[in-house]
């Protein structure tokens, strides 16, 4: 895609509000200044996720990521810079103007997508029309839904519809307002067989399926004759825009209640989630039609990491929830169980109870899942020594699927007081299943996907954003803070003119800088700091100052990464309130002037010690195949850099101490 302009990109970063757009994926709460919330990035149980509202910037302790508004939507939606940009744009209103695409197939696709986006939102409105405003939706389709027991606001909440009986309708009224056939047929609503168009979902009350921002994703429909031939509910067929195991059900009806309650709760059906959500239980969501998927736990992920599943207790809803418990320990999230009892559903059930006994069923029977698996499966036989065995064994396999170790002991503590088992024995069948289950992920083809979490601190997986580790990086890294916090901040000292009298020079901190650094002819040796270093000379050069919010626009995400990283530290010096509005006091200045100058030495002096130690390595290779000369080259070399660096240490002393 082309370029966005760079004031829209001025409009986009500063209208976007970085808390807003986090709290969307991410729980947060208010602490101090700050916001934490849990990272979305590991496994973590204590939060460590910072996002900064004065800053506009996040930082995640565990994962070392951060960054901009945009880093966040890079890193976590794996958008491209312009992707995230675009989304903001959206998402806040704001025009970015159409460019040529780079390739038209690419601009196909997104017509495409918006097309089919377009017809779905035209055939829901067109569904809720037909319920409300003609005979047959009156007659066949809201009373259907009133004799459900669904009341009109949740009817009109859920955006249900209903689709007439005769065969094409829809299809010829669509087709009437302009819709192409090509994309009526592409979402699935027009049928067509030997050149006859009909509409799929016709004589069926209408389930309008969102996208976690409430556009029309894909419709379900259920049929209202109770001929057990015809499949009681159709779905829209797969197609760009429906992806059926990436979807869920009511998601974005309950994001807010399912962040607010740090829960989500999960049922089978449309139903389900309609009655409940009726009955004040608004967190609730349905994997309709398909069994649970590892994506839909991940959209739940973002917003919560507690699941409880609430399934019919026959023996199909066991097995499904005994599936659903697995997928969601792997993915390291916590899952309760409820199970209605026989022949109820959560919708039927809601539907003959009141809130309140509602409410009180489901935190009654709420089990954790090695309660609710030994109750499953021990049943009659609990004396049975096999049949006890099989069943610890199969909760343990269930506990060998988290990833995180800790969580892992925990429940092996809990099964070894239930069943009375020594804690040893059920840890060595543990590492046994862990190793078999790793075993069998290395030959899997995902095991590039997602990587298998071992014990061990989180943090291996970064490797961009290593914390410096040696005293080089460290140096380099200090003064490329002050370079950045107080480049345009000025400094004056005193320096000899050409008549060799003091005069008072006033500079920049960030002339000063450079200039020192250009005299000596020293570089930085971190890729990041080079640009930076080339960016702000670019800047000198024309007279502009940058400040550190400039640094957050770029799409060089390390550039951006480094900025946002030295904001959230807090430094001392920063944490003044003057330095925050460009305000500086005398002694301020003082402070400001004597960090920059003792950071620059301290990098140079960390230079000469790097290249001392190069030559006492190259001592220590070779020293008993140089000759003499060669061998009095170094040592001088060596004594050399030794008073360079005496020389500075002793200014940098001045400083420090005065
Ligand atoms: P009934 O009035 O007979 O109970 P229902 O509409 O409540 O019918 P159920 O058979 O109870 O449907 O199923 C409960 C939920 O499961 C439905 O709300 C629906 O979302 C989902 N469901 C059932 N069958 C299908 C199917 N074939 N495809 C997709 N979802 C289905
Ligand atoms: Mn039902």
């Amino acid at each position: 895609m082309a370029k966005i302009p760079p004031h829209i990109i001025d409009d986009i970063m500063s209208t976007a509000r970085i808390e807003e757009v986090i709290g969307e994926f991410v729980n947060l709460k208010r602490a101090g200044s700050n916001l934490k919330g849990l990272s979305p990035f590991t496994d973590e149980r204590t939060p460590s996720f910072v996002v900064s509202p004065a800053k506009q910037i996040f930082k995640c302790f565990s994962s070392g990521k951060g960054g901009s508004v945009v880093t966040f939507l890079m890193e976590k939606e794996h958008f491209s810079y312009p992707e995230a940009l675009r989304w903001l744009a959206d998402k806040y209103g704001i025009q970015v103007p159409d460019e040529e695409p780079a390739t038209p197939e690419e601009q196909a696709k997104i017509s495409e997508r918006e097309s089919l986006h377009i017809i779905n939102d035209f055939a829901r409105d067109h569904f809720v029309e037909t319920l409300h405003n003609t005979d047959e939706g009156k007659n066949i389709g809201l009373s259907y839904f009133i004799e459900r027991g669904f009341r009109p606001e949740i009817i009109e909440k859920f955006q249900l519809g209903y689709c007439v009986s005769k065969g094409k309708s829809f299809t010829e009224h669509a087709i009437e307002k302009g819709y192409k056939l090509e994309y009526l047929e592409k979402v699935g609503l027009t049928k067509t067989k030997e050149d006859r168009h009909f509409d799929f979902f016709r004589g069926r009350v209408m389930f309008p399926i969102h996208s976690v921002s409430g556009r029309v994703l894909g419709f379900g429909g259920r049929t209202l004759m109770a001929d057990k031939k015809i499949a009681k509910y159709f779905n829209s067929p797969e197609s760009i825009i429906y992806n059926k195991s990436q979807i869920l059900y009511g998601l974005y009806f309950a994001k807010s209640d399912i962040i607010k309650y740090d829960n989500c709760y999960l049922c089978e059906g449309y139903t389900d989630v309609i009655s409940l959500s009726q009955a004040g239980i608004e967190n609730v969501v349905s994997s309709s039609g398909t069994a649970l998927t590892k994506e839909q736990i991940r959209l739940i992920k973002r917003y919560t990491k507690n699941i409880t599943i609430l399934y019919d207790g026959d023996a199909a809803g066991i097995k499904a929830s005994f599936r659903g418990i697995d997928l969601i320990l792997e993915e390291g999230m916590n899952v309760k169980v409820v199970l209605f009892p026989d022949g109820e559903d959560p919708d039927s059930f809601a539907k003959k109870s009141s809130t309140s006994e509602l409410e009180e069923y489901i935190r009654d029977h709420a089990q954790d899942f090695i309660s609710f698996k030994a109750d499953v499966l021990l049943g009659e036989g609990s004396e049975d020594p096999i049949v006890r065995a099989g069943l610890i064994r199969e909760i343990i396999e269930s506990v060998a699927l988290i990833p995180d170790q800790i969580m892992r002991n925990v429940y092996l503590k809990t099964i070894s007081e239930r069943f009375e088992m020594n804690e040893d024995i059920l840890q060595s069948e543990l590492q046994k299943l862990r190793r078999d289950h790793m075993a069998r992920e290395m030959n899997a083809p995902e095991i590039r996907e997602i990587p298998i979490a071992t014990q061990g601190s989180p943090e291996q997986a970064t490797t961009s954003d290593k914390k410096p580790d040696n005293e080089i990086d460290h140096s380099e890294h200090d003064l490329m803070r002050i370079l950045i916090e107080y480049g345009s901040v000025e400094m004056s000292f005193e320096e000899q003119n050409s008549a060799g009298e003091p005069e008072n020079v006033t500079t920049t901190v960030a002339e000063f800088i450079l200039h020192d650094l250009n005299t000596d002819e020293l570089v930085f040796q971190t890729p990041v700091f080079q640009r930076i270093h080339g960016i702000i000379s670019d800047a000198i050069s024309e007279n502009t100052f940058l400040k550190p919010s400039y640094f957050l626009k770029s799409e060089d995400q390390d550039i951006v990464r480094f900025v946002s990283d030295i904001a959230i530290k807090n430094h001392e010096l920063s944490q003044n309130w003057l330095t925050k509005y460009g305000i500086y006091t005398n002694s301020e200045r003082d402070k400001i002037k004597q960090a920059t100058i003792s950071s620059l030495f301290i990098f140079k002096v960390r230079r000469v010690e790097k290249e001392i130690e190069e030559l006492q390595n190259k001592l220590r290779e070779k020293g008993n195949d140089l000759d003499d000369e060669a061998l009095r080259d170094i040592l001088s070399q060596q004594v050399l850099l030794e008073n360079v660096k005496k020389v500075i240490a002793e200014k940098l002393g001045r400083i420090v101490l005065r």
